[in-house]
Formats: C-alpha cells, structure tokens, sequence
C-alpha cells in the first residue's frame, strides 16, 4: 500500500488532490483544523473512488510542535509515508495595501504558509532519509510566487518562500531519492477565492488567461496525481504552472 499525506485535504484544492490520488488508489491521510467528525463523508468519498484506506487527522500545519506526533499517527494507521503534499494554505483574512499590512497577518501567513510546511517537510524527510525510502514532495505554491498583488503582499512572500523551499528541499534531498516539485496554481474556485469571485469572473472575460475559465480543484488533483506517479521521474525542483496560460508573457 502507498501512502500519501495532504495537508488540508479537506475541501478546496487539497480535496481535488486527495480524489485524484484516490482514484490511483493512494491510501490517503489528510489534515485539517475542523473537528474529525465533519470529515466521516469525504473519507467514505475516497474510500468509494479507489483509495485502499483513508483516515482524517485534526492539525494545525502551522503548530510545528505537533508534527511528530502526527507523522507518528499517520504512519501509525495506514504505513510508511510515500509521499507529502503540503497544500494547506491560508490568505489573508482582511485583503489591505501593502501600506496597511499588518504584523499579525504577516506572522499569521509565514506560520501557516512557509514555516509550518518547511518544518513538516523537514520532519518527513528525516523519516525517509532515515528509513532509505524514496519519497516524493510536492508543495502547493501559487502564482503569487511571482506575480505581486499589492493588496495582499503577505500571501505573495509567503509563496515566493515556498518556490525556494522546494528548490531547496530538490537539491538537498535528490541524492536520497527522494524528488520534490511544486504546483503553482493562478485563480482556482474554492472556497479561498470565494470573496473574490465577481472580480475573477470580469478578469477572466476580460482576457486575464489565455484559458478564459476558472481553474477547478481537480486541475490541480491530476496534476499532483502526475508528480506522484513519477511521471517527471528526471526532473527534480520543477515548477508546474497550473494556472490557464495566465503567467505566460503575452505582446
Ligand atoms: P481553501 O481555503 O478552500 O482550503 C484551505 C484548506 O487548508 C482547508 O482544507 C483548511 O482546513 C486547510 N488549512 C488552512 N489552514 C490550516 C492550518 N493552519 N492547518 C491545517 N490545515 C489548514 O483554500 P484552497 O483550496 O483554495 O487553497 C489550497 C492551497 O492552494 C493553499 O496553499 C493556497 O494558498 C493555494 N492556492 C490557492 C489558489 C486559489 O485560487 N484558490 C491559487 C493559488 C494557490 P479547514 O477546512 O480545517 O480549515
């Protein structure tokens, strides 16, 4: 049985990439901060679309003390890991100028964003270098790694963090088989992007990709599915830009 953890696999994009992987037949743990018995449906979800076993774990990725004891429990309940998907992600509650950020929104962003996943990908791949077993990473970044929003610069930070957390993480652990990739997603319908959604649909009439549609959780899903499969076995630190052609530079 392989096993993958998804953080925040829940709802939103990290739901789309706990289906697809289900539908490969990963055995799937998840995370999220809401209370497990909200989560029996998805499980049963997964179980359905082909997931060998699937179980729900109540944690907060930006608590960095507590990621020990949840690898211990996940490992405990469906195995050895095979894979980590850090997806789990926050925005800014209050979008503001950059003028206006705040301390605490920034504190808030990096924890949950950058130093909560950097330190459970530290903690997972301990694991795998110590048990000698290839592993694959994928972070779930944003196009915000590289374009700049000024109305939300903590989020942009916190990705531009993450895009060198992954090269980071792609050098230092290829020589222990071990390979790491990040998605990049540009405007995907969750409940994220939910505030902002009048504004998405006239940019994207408007022209803001060259694929004038709303990104889905199960793009997402199918690329991570991809990583995971091995697909791109022979290129470690890559960056898939799942994101409707938006970042391409256009004249
Ligand atoms: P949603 O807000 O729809 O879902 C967020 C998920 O992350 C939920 O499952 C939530 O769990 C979980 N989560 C949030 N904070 C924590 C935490 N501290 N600990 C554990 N789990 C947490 O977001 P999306 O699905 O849209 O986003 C997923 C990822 O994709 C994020 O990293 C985001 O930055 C990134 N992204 C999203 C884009 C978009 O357009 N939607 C574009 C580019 C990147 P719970 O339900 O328990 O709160």
């Amino acid at each position: 049985m392989k096993t993958v953890l998804v953080t925040g696999g829940g709802r939103g994009i990290g739901a789309g990439i706990c289906e697809a992987l289900a539908r490969e037949n990963w055995a799937i743990a998840f995370t999220g901060r809401k209370a497990g018995a909200e989560m029996q449906d998805r499980l049963s979800a997964l179980r359905a679309l082909g997931a060998p076993a699937a179980a729900y774990f109540q944690s907060d990725v930006a608590d960095i003390t507590a990621h020990e004891a949840l690898l211990d429990a996940v490992e405990k309940s469906l195995g050895p890991l095979a894979a980590l998907v850090n997806n789990a992600g926050v925005a800014p509650t209050v979008r503001l100028d950059v003028l206006e950020t705040t301390p605490e929104s920034f504190d808030r962003l990096m924890g949950t964003n950058l130093r909560g996943p950097f330190f459970l990908t530290q903690a997972a791949a301990r694991r795998f270098v110590a048990a000698k077993t290839p592993a694959t990473i994928v972070n779930v970044g944003s196009i915000s790694a590289t374009v700049a929003s000024v109305s939300r610069g903590e989020y942009c930070i916190s990705k531009a963090g993450v895009a060198m957390a992954t090269k980071l993480w792609a050098a230092r652990l290829a020589e222990e088989g071990i390979r790491v990739y990040e998605v990049r997603p540009g405007v995907i319908h969750t409940d994220m992007t939910g505030a902002v959604r009048e504004k998405y649909d006239r940019l994207l009439a408007e022209g803001l990709a060259p694929q004038a549609r709303w990104g889905e959780p199960e793009d997402v899903g199918r690329a991570v599915a991809m990583l995971l499969r091995g697909d791109l076995a022979y290129s470690t630190g890559q960056v898939l830009q799942i994101d409707g052609g938006m970042t391409l530079q256009r004249l």
